[in-house]
């Protein structure tokens, strides 16, 4: 394990809250564009390290008392250490969530660098060994699990959910195609509703439904039920497949595009507005990377660059204002910051 302290960093003790054991830990990215500059230049993963920890302290909405994982990865197999071991995180989304799990982030992004490395893999793995062998329990989850996020990205999502392998180790096979006699078993939450094996609700049945009517129901002995069993996985592998999905990407366990064009529609109804507080100048949370993508997928997305991301900027609010223009709004009413009649119209 290459472990680089917060000595070696410069920063004092954290005066981040004790917390002495957790359920596990969460898997986290940036969820910001990441520059590939880091692959060549180690010393940029430095500061990175450090640039997170200082936006972290100036981020007065969350009001952070140190940086917010735990630890934190880089590509090239180093571990920083972050808030460090007993210390409750500030990165799972809300106070339950963070005493329920320890956060590590991989130093890998939503754009530029997006494809963790083995070494970093190794590392994030050291940091989960570390927190297990002081008081964190067994769970390795992503922190999309409970709470909605795109965090920690397709590639890191896909090896939490094969139980998070020291790359080069055998005993734990590698995340593949997963072969139609072995389905999927792990859930998904997409619009604050779950989906994979296990799942309960009349949204399973819709999804179900669905399936039958396009010709997807060949796996069902008695019919689509609330309850989402190995047959619904196996038949929305094969509605997957249709899509011309590979691989993982056709494992039976429904994405958000997916299942918008099973549906022709994104069950889950209108998610609560969290205040106008989150949208900002300077915020940096995860319901502006929500608001983001609704305003892509509604069509008022001309104004990003590089897509939707949690730093609330100039092309947020142009977007909203777009959006609320196009409601016949106008002044005040169309200044680009959402409240909760703007949140409700864009997902309706
Ligand atoms: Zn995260
Ligand atoms: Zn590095």
């Amino acid at each position: 394990m290459q472990l680089v302290t917060r000595d070696q960093l410069g920063w004092p003790s954290s005066a981040a809250p004790d917390q002495a054991t957790t359920l596990g830990v969460k898997v986290h990215y940036e969820g910001t564009p990441v520059s590939t500059d880091l692959q060549a230049d180690h010393s940029q993963c430095v500061q990175e390290v450090k640039d997170i920890r200082e936006s972290h302290l100036a981020n007065r909405q969350e009001n952070y008392s140190d940086i917010a994982y735990n630890y934190l990865a880089c590509v090239h197999g180093v571990l920083f250490e972050g808030r460090g071991i007993g210390k409750r995180t500030g990165a799972n989304g809300n106070q339950d969530l963070n005493r329920a799990h320890y956060a590590i982030c991989g130093l890998v992004g939503s754009d530029g660098l997006t494809e963790p490395t083995p070494e970093l893999l190794s590392a994030i793995r050291d940091g989960i060994d570390l927190l297990q062998a002081n008081g964190a329990g067994g769970e390795i989850r992503g922190h999309r699990d409970g709470y909605a996020t795109d965090c920690p990205g397709e590639p890191l999502y896909r090896w939490v959910q094969a139980g998070a392998p020291r790359p080069g180790s055998t005993s734990t096979p590698q995340p593949s195609e997963p072969p139609a006699d072995h389905p999927a078993r792990y859930q998904v939450t997409i619009n604050g509703l779950q989906y994979g094996n296990g799942a309960h609700g009349d949204h399973v049945t819709a999804v179900g439904q669905a399936l039958v009517s396009q010709g997807f129901g060949s796996h069902y002995q008695v019919g689509p039920s609330p309850d989402w069993s190995d047959a619904d996985t196996l038949n929305y592998r094969d509605f997957q497949l249709s899509l011309g999905y590979q691989g993982q990407d056709a494992d039976g366990v429904p994405g958000e595009s997916s299942l918008r064009q099973l549906l022709g529609y994104l069950p889950g109804g209108v998610p609560a507005f969290p205040g106008r507080q989150w949208f900002q100048p300077g915020a940096h949370n995860d319901y502006v990377a929500q608001l983001g993508r609704q305003l892509v997928a509604r069509g008022y997305g001309q104004h990003y660059r590089v897509g939707a991301g949690p730093d609330w900027g100039e092309a947020d609010r142009a977007n909203v204002a777009d959006f609320q223009r196009a409601q016949g709004w106008s002044g005040s009413d169309a200044d680009g910051y959402p409240g909760p009649e703007t949140w409700r119209r864009l997902w309706s």
